[in-house]
């Protein structure tokens, strides 16, 4: 990335910064020559409960590139990350020693260990370190000092190198101690790494670049928990598709039946807000028209296909129909860029998965006809990874309630402390 391009991000972030051009670091183009680089990743893997093994590497993986940049271009590498949720004591479940062996196979090298982040031997470990080496700190979170956002305990940290990288978005809204606070320790030397990076060029690309038609895809099981990111949505959108339990919120505000299905009624008057916000803008809004009912919340259910909006008594809406699936995707393959959070159906269980499945698949085919498709936040995520999809649309964030709240708009700590000077 240039500085250019990155004046342009600056500028977009939801014009909350300073509007001018800075001389700001990019990891592409620093100097790491002779250079401690200390990298805040998520680490914060799942491990298998007996033996203590990483059982998915994925956010191993996804740091590689940034880690290995540094390590190329001559400097060395601190890394630094939390791992669960440890009562601020040390636990040894929770220890990211645990997750050393795995580091060291995606990394294709040796690294070492300090048992405490800010311990005398850590010092003198990261004051030791070649170029070339990698050393990893124990768990952020065994200090409470970290998830308070302590100055000291960021400014002790902040020894352990010359220059700061943020490369952990899944905790980039929290102003923690190593996610927000340190960067004011490295007031020249801050950056992000090519994850956050990534994040950001996505999210900027789908809501900003004016390239139409945009279609955002929102399901999921409550109206409450998207309401913001809705509203936010119709000032960008041509269409919104509605799916998952939410629907039935606004199918019911519409007049409809919709039986036992999950309803908000606190929030009847919101989707008609919705609607009408919808229609004054030009925003196509769709509803699924049919769907599968079921006759209790399980996979042993019976199931039958229904109106939407003739749900029977004693029956609840547990995934899209199938003239929902065929309206829905029709609006996907037009579009030239798509933003997806939350499923479209209860598709933990099979039985009610195909909706989600064959929005997954639409969103994938457009992609592949050349439209940009931003899979943020939880559920939607954790779809395209059942379908094996991840690789078929164009970026799956890593931030699930980062991303929720940086698509709403909010200010990021983690981001604002890079940008702001
Ligand atoms: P969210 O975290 O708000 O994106 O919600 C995701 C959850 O919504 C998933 O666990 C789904 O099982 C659930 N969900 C999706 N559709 C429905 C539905 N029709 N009824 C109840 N829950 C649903």
């Amino acid at each position: 990335m240039d500085y250019s391009n990155m004046s342009r991000l600056k500028i977009n972030f939801q014009a909350i910064f300073v509007l001018k051009l800075t001389d700001m670091q990019t990891i592409s183009s620093y100097n790491f020559e002779g250079k401690r680089a200390l990298i805040r990743v998520d680490f914060n893997v799942p491990l298998d409960k007996v033996t203590f093994e990483v059982t998915d590497a994925t956010r191993i993986i996804a740091a590689i590139s940034t880690i290995k940049k540094v390590l190329n271009a001559g400097g060395s590498v601190v890394l630094m990350s939390h791992l669960g949720r440890p009562k601020n004591i040390p636990e040894d479940h929770l220890s990211l020693k645990n997750i050393v062996p795995e580091i060291e196979k995606q990394l294709g090298q040796k690294i070492q260990f300090a048992s405490d982040c800010i311990g005398e031997r850590a010092f003198e470990k990261s004051s030791n370190l070649k170029a070339g080496e990698v050393l990893l700190l124990e768990n952020l979170r065994f200090h409470q000092r970290e998830q308070k956002g302590d100055v000291g305990f960021a400014e002790l940290l902040a020894k352990h190198g010359d220059v700061y990288i943020n490369d952990a978005f899944g905790t980039a809204h929290r102003a923690h101690a190593s996610t927000t606070i340190i960067a004011q320790f490295f007031p020249n030397d801050k950056m992000f790494g090519y994850l956050i990076e990534k994040e950001i060029e996505s999210v900027d690309k789908v809501l900003n670049s004016h390239q139409k038609p945009l279609t955002a895809i929102v399901g999921g099981a409550k109206v409450s928990s998207k309401i913001t990111i809705i509203t936010k949505l119709l000032d960008k959108v041509d269409s919104l598709i509605i799916g998952g339990g939410m629907a039935y919120t606004f199918a019911k505000a519409m007049g409809g039946h919709v039986g036992n299905s999950l309803i908000e009624n606190d929030f009847l008057e919101t989707a008609r807000e919705i609607m009408d916000k919808a229609k004054s803008k030009g925003v196509r809004l769709l509803i699924p028209i049919d769907t599968i009912a079921a006759d209790e919340f399980s996979a042993a259910a019976a199931t039958q296909l229904c109106d939407t909006n003739a749900i029977p008594d004693g029956w609840m809406g547990l995934d899209i129909g199938e003239k929902a699936i065929v309206a829905f995707t029709d609006e996907i393959l037009n579009s030239k860029l798509i933003l997806w959070n939350g499923p479209m159906g209860v598709f933990e269980m099979s039985k009610f998965q195909e909706g989600t499945k064959a929005i997954a698949y639409a969103v994938a085919d457009a992609t592949k006809k050349g439209a940009f498709s931003l899979v943020g936040g939880g559920d939607s995520v954790a779809a395209v990874n059942l379908f094996e999809l991840a690789g078929a649309v164009s970026h799956v964030s890593t931030g699930g309630g980062a991303m929720l709240e940086y698509l709403e708009g909010i200010q990021l700590p983690g981001i604002a402390a890079i940008l702001n000077d």
